[in-house]
């Protein structure tokens, strides 16, 4: 396991990939240079000795050395080319005789081999032999006029002296291939832990921040890469806090509006307690005040709970074809009762009868919550008019009331879980501050939208557009 987290890291890839692009080509070099070496240096010798070796051979046919060997100019020289070529001449005639050796080894002993019968009839043979290391030419002598074959001079020269030097340039080569890749590994070494290290910075840096619960934020820029890591985490984080932030602060709401009503019963219960022969209807009063602040509680849980369903990703949405007009209809009569208690004027208005695919019970919520702020917050003698319209594509729901209206300030603020724009107000007619938050939720679940309009004291606009069609 250990051995693959190697494999797989940075670190060791860089390193793998500098030795070998660096310690390769100089292996490929060597072999190169050293094979062209060879192969020019007996192209070259050859050359020489073959022209050498014609000059001698014209010679040897002038004299008619064949027919006598004893010639002394023509021996002398071909002492000479033997000894600088560090080679052996044979001059065969026509029986396949030899006539003279060099090496004084074969003279008078007849030779038939494969070259002397080619080069008899005229072929100029030109051989390397790469493993005995040797370099073999075989020449015709012909009478310069008639053109008859007289014999063959054979010369073999060993290749020594080059392979010497092939082997003397090999071991140099290997000399500084040997030092140039451990300068390499070292290099190799270096470079890798050097380029990774960015990314070992990242590593801490980030580890560093998740430990530490400052306002830190995360810059590595030595690379283009580590700095748009550096700038993805930063937004990441940021989007983090901010959540973590909300949710504290939500939290806080809740538990502070949960305990207002305890506090109250707490502070009823304790003055009936603390009073001795409490008249009958002094009980009664308190314990309805009680019965009151229970109410307001539940109120706030029921709130909290449609709160977080609504919260839940859209794929919690139980998504039907219902007919918009029947929905609205039953929402007005069910809010029918408050309006009448506070003499408003309820009128619902729908210009074309429209059906949508959208989650009733969440809709229907959402819808409610805004009739019965345009309730709440009127006037005395005021109206509510509820309007529906259609185009292709969406379904429009619009509240307008004749109320208090919504300062200017406030409007923005006002789908905040727990905002009230009139506290003291919103707290007496028994809201949670969760209405509007739970509405807008509804509403974006549906990917729709939420717009009010507002003027102080002359009342208050909301427009809902809902798509007819739910796109998942
Ligand atoms: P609440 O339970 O307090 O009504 P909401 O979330 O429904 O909470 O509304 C938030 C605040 O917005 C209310 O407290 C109120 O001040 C203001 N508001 C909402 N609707 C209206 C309206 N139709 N007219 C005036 N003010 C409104």
């Amino acid at each position: 396991m250990k051995k693959l987290k190697i494999i797989h890291s940075l670190k060791f890839r860089l390193f793998l990939l500098i030795v070998i692009i660096g310690i390769l080509p100089g292996f490929v070099l060597r072999f190169g240079i050293l094979t062209s070496y060879e192969n020019r240096a007996v192209a070259n010798r050859s050359i020489d000795i073959l022209s050498q070796a014609k000059m001698l051979g014209s010679q040897v046919v002038t004299y008619n050395y064949m027919a006598d060997s004893s010639v002394e100019i023509i021996n002398a020289q071909l002492e000479q080319l033997s000894n600088i070529y560090d080679g052996r001449v044979l001059i065969i005639n026509n029986r396949f005789q030899i006539v003279k050796d060099t090496y004084g080894l074969d003279t008078g002993k007849t030779i038939i081999s494969e070259e002397v019968v080619k080069s008899f009839q005229g072929e100029e043979i030109n051989k390397y032999d790469a493993q005995n290391r040797y370099i073999e030419l075989a020449l015709p002598l012909n009478n310069k006029e008639s053109q008859e074959a007289l014999g063959v001079m054979l010369v073999s020269v060993s290749t020594d002296s080059i392979m010497m030097n092939y082997d003397y340039l090999k071991k140099n080569a290997q000399v500084i291939e040997m030092a140039s890749a451990v300068l390499i590994l070292a290099l190799a070494l270096f470079c890798s832990r050097h380029l990774v290290q960015p990314f070992r910075k990242l590593t801490k840096s980030l580890e560093e921040i998740q430990t530490e619960d400052e306002e830190d934020k995360l810059m590595i820029s030595d690379y283009t890469e580590t700095e748009a890591i550096s700038d993805a985490f930063n937004e990441m984080l940021g989007r983090m806090r901010v959540i973590d932030e909300s949710r504290q602060e939500f939290v806080s709401n809740v538990s502070h509006e949960l305990k207002t009503p305890l506090t109250s019963m707490k502070v009823l219960a304790d003055s009936l307690l603390g009073q001795e022969d409490v008249p009958a209807e002094l009980y009664k009063e308190f314990m309805s005040d009680i019965a009151e602040e229970i109410e307001r509680e539940n109120k706030i849980i029921n709130d909290l709970l449609s709160l977080v369903k609504m919260d839940k990703s859209a794929g919690s949405l139980n998504i039907s074809a219902v007919n918009v007009n029947e929905m609205l209809e039953l929402i007005m009569k069910r809010v029918r009762p408050i309006a009448e208690k506070q003499n408003i004027e309820l009128v619902l208005e729908s210009f074309r009868p429209v059906s949508a695919e959208i989650d009733e019970v969440k809709l229907s919520l959402a819808l409610t919550n805004l009739v019965e702020n345009a309730i709440k917050y009127n006037k005395p003698d005021g109206w509510v008019h509820v309007s529906l319209n259609a185009d292709h594509k969406f379904f429009f729901v619009r509240v307008e009331d004749s109320g208090i209206g919504i300062p200017e300030e406030a409007l923005e603020h006002i789908y905040e879980r727990f905002f009230r724009a009139d506290k003291s107000h919103s707290r007496e007619i028994g809201g949670t501050g969760l209405g509007l938050a739970i509405t807008r939720n509804a509403v974006l679940m549906h990917r729709g939208a939420i717009k009010a309009h507002s003027k102080e004291g002359e009342g208050t606009i909301f427009t809902v557009r809902i798509p007819l069609t739910y796109i998942a």
